[in-house]
């Protein structure tokens, strides 16, 4: 990255912007470039509560460049062996060590999360990147020989062309190294249209992948909102889109996307719930609950938004996670001591007052109220308290719907029976979690309940990057979950063939199937 300019930052058009604020632009064929139209958005610090920059809003003819851009590279990148790409995602993988700060610093500024989660952010995304480095191992494909006489079959993974990603504001570093690091290293070349929220780090990411010696063209970003991702899903060249959003919008994407001809993975929203079970370790539960519903302010699609409470474990974990609730440090992501910052936007904010005002209003008991909350010396900025209802019922739009802030509800039954037929029953099925000393319940709760990852004494189960990452009902519109062999299986086609060599010819024609005993 070059150290000479501020990081992830159109240097070409922030000279041109007034107020001094830097313009965040496109990021197409190698180089960073101004949008044709003149559309743009503010980039807030919520910590601060103003401005920090301005996203570039890119329109059909900025995402024709990035997808002529991609097109005009593909057919040398799929060429490339796959250990050259492997080579080259080595290099990314030791630029994103170096400057894994540097990134997390970025998030943080314009996300709002704490330092620490952000840079463990960036983690989680290296070992996509790991990941994708043994790629000649994963594109082997199958052989046979002899399948019937002189005839051998084998089976190889090619790379589908131009493919895109649109990628949410909650983790603007993670969600898209899910997708690009695979796609790449599968020989696909590729467009991403980050969230216009906090939209510095893709640029960063762009610098790197070109700092590392990827053709120019082989990875472009267009920063935009609904018209530029309306743009990749009815474009022709566009062959595949992965989306991670909220439910509306993925299952519209899909279909969408289904309908244009492309191949769609589109991740969804979710409403995770975290069992604890009478027999559970009630501190580490309560920890995992805290860690869980609070982290990143409850903006993570694994965020455990839902405590159920089994028979006596209420009467236990209730007044511990009250009481730690209350005491948790909230405050600008760049001081150390914070637990969690701001929420995103004044917007988001205000949305979640809402959710949290009708909760009361539905009946929940509000035992633990953020909605006063100030950050002393930061009165500007979106900050929240943390929340916690008792006494939520699974009626309630509390229970059943997406809040994502930092709001748990606690949702009593008298059963596992009950707790896993209430999680069964959800329209969502990202994550979920079981907090037991009983291996028998922890073996049944993993093997009936209807939900794409599941954890056991884990609070969230994001699984590794060679796993795949995916939910189940309505946080999934798609066949495969995302990186992994999912992922590889995703950005390519499997082609078969079946061989014979001349020697084998003087049957003549062959009107019937060939098989063994031929
Ligand atoms: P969002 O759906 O508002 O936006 C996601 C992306 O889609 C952004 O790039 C945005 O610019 C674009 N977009 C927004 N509205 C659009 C529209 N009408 N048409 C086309 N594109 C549109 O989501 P968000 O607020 O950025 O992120 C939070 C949501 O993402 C939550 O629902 C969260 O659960 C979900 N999420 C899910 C996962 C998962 O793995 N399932 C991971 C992270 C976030």
């Amino acid at each position: 990255m070059n150290k000479a300019r501020e990081p992830g930052v159109a240097d070409a058009a922030s000279s041109t912007q007034a107020g001094g604020l830097p313009l965040v632009a496109n990021h197409i064929g190698g180089k960073i470039v101004a949008p044709a139209g003149g559309r743009r958005q503010a980039v807030s610090n919520p910590a601060l509560g103003e401005a920090c920059a301005e996203v570039v809003l890119s329109g059909a003819a900025d995402v024709d460049a990035a997808v002529a851009a991609a097109r005009a590279a593909f057919p040398a990148w799929a060429a490339t062996p796959p250990l050259r790409r492997a080579r080259l995602m080595n290099r990314l993988l030791a630029l994103f060590n170096e400057h894994k700060q540097e990134l997390g610093a970025a998030i943080t500024r314009e996300h709002g999360k704490v330092l620490s989660d952000a840079v463990g952010e960036v983690e989680r995304g290296i070992e996509i990147i790991e990941f994708a480095c043994g790629i000649p191992q994963l594109l082997k494909g199958d052989y046979t020989e002899q399948v019937a006489g002189g005839i051998d079959n084998w089976t190889m993974r090619q790379p589908l062309g131009v493919v895109a990603g649109v990628t949410p504001f909650n983790f603007p570093v993670m969600v898209p190294a899910w997708m690009y690091p695979v796609a790449l290293a599968t020989g696909n070349t590729f467009v991403l249209k980050p969230s216009p929220l906090d939209p510095s780090p893709s640029l960063m990411m762009a610098e790197l992948v070109r700092e590392a010696g990827f053709p120019d063209g082989v990875f472009n970003v267009v920063q935009g909102d609904k018209e530029a991702v309306e743009a990749l899903l009815h474009h022709p060249d566009v062959q595949a889109l992965s989306f991670v959003g909220s439910t509306p919008v993925a299952q519209s994407i899909y279909e969408t996307g289904a309908r244009h001809g492309k191949r769609v993975q589109a991740l969804g929203g979710a409403k995770n719930h975290l069992i604890v079970m009478p027999d559970a370790d009630v501190d580490k539960a309560v920890d995992a609950l805290i860690g869980a519903a609070f982290g990143s302010a409850g903006e993570r699609c694994m965020a455990i938004s839902v405590a159920v409470l089994v028979g006596s474990a209420a009467e236990r974990v209730m007044p511990q996670l009250i009481e730690r609730a209350r005491a948790l440090r909230i405050g600008p992501g760049t001081d150390a001591a914070s637990e969690m910052g701001p929420i995103v936007t004044a917007a988001a904010r205000q949305r979640i007052l809402g959710a949290i005002d009708a909760g009361e209003a539905a009946g929940a008991r509000l035992v633990v109220d953020g909605r006063g909350f100030r950050a002393p010396g930061h009165e500007k900025g979106f900050f929240l308290g943390a929340t916690v209802f008792d006494q939520v019922r699974p009626d309630m739009a509390l229970y059943r719907e997406e809040i994502f802030g930092p709001v748990l509800a606690c949702v009593r039954v008298d059963s596992f029976e009950q707790a896993l037929e209430l999680i069964n029953a959800h329209e969502f099925g990202n994550g979920v979690s079981l907090y037991t000393s009983d291996g028998g319940v922890a073996r049944e709760f993993a093997r009936r309940v209807q939900v794409g990852m599941v954890g056991v004494n884990v609070p969230i189960p994001v699984p590794m990057s060679w796993h795949g990452f995916g939910g189940w009902k309505r946080s999934l519109f798609g066949d495969t979950h995302v990186y992994g062999e999912e992922g590889v299986r995703f950005y390519t086609r499997q082609k078969s063939v079946m061989q014979r060599w001349p020697d084998s010819i003087a049957k003549g024609a062959e009107f019937a199937m060939p098989n063994a005993r031929a």
